[in-house]
């Protein structure tokens, strides 16, 4: 069974233990509505999205410094600076985008979560959808 903030209780819960909410005050329902799916599935879109940015964009530089070293210096150090360039700007992205990429990834995809569960929840307390009720069809 699932409390109304859709977290998965224990048998014989008597409160949430992600909300606090008491069962017997806001009822069970039975499944994540598909909004809520929705929800989590674009939180992942935004965080992927930060840490790609920060990969590819990491990546692009390198391979823009790379080329600044094959051009502007000559001969066989050219050649090693875009060799070291490119591979070292691989490394460095590939760094930040698992250390900042991450956090900021994170917060981003949590700030829209908030702020998407707050509209589903205003939408939801619009129109609601009826519970279960307190355990009356918890065991079916
Ligand atoms: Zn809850």
């Amino acid at each position: 069974m699932l409390a109304n903030c859709y977290n998965p209780l224990v048998e014989g819960a008597s409160t949430c233990s992600h909300c606090g909410l008491a069962v017997a005050e806001v009822g069970l329902v039975e499944r994540v509505p598909r909004d809520v799916l929705v929800m989590i599935k674009t939180k992942h879109g935004r965080e992927a999205r930060i840490v790609r940015s920060i990969a590819y964009g990491g990546l692009l530089l390198a391979m823009i410094g790379a080329s600044a070293g094959l051009i502007f210096i000559s001969g066989n150090w050219g050649i090693a600076a875009f060799i070291v360039i490119l591979i070292g700007g691989y490394f460095v992205s590939a760094l930040l985008a698992n250390s900042l990429g991450d956090a900021w990834g994170y917060r981003y995809g949590q700030k829209g979560l908030d702020e998407d569960w707050q509209t589903f929840l205003a939408q939801r307390a619009a129109e609601p959808v009826e519970p279960i009720g307190h355990g009356e069809r918890a065991n079916a």
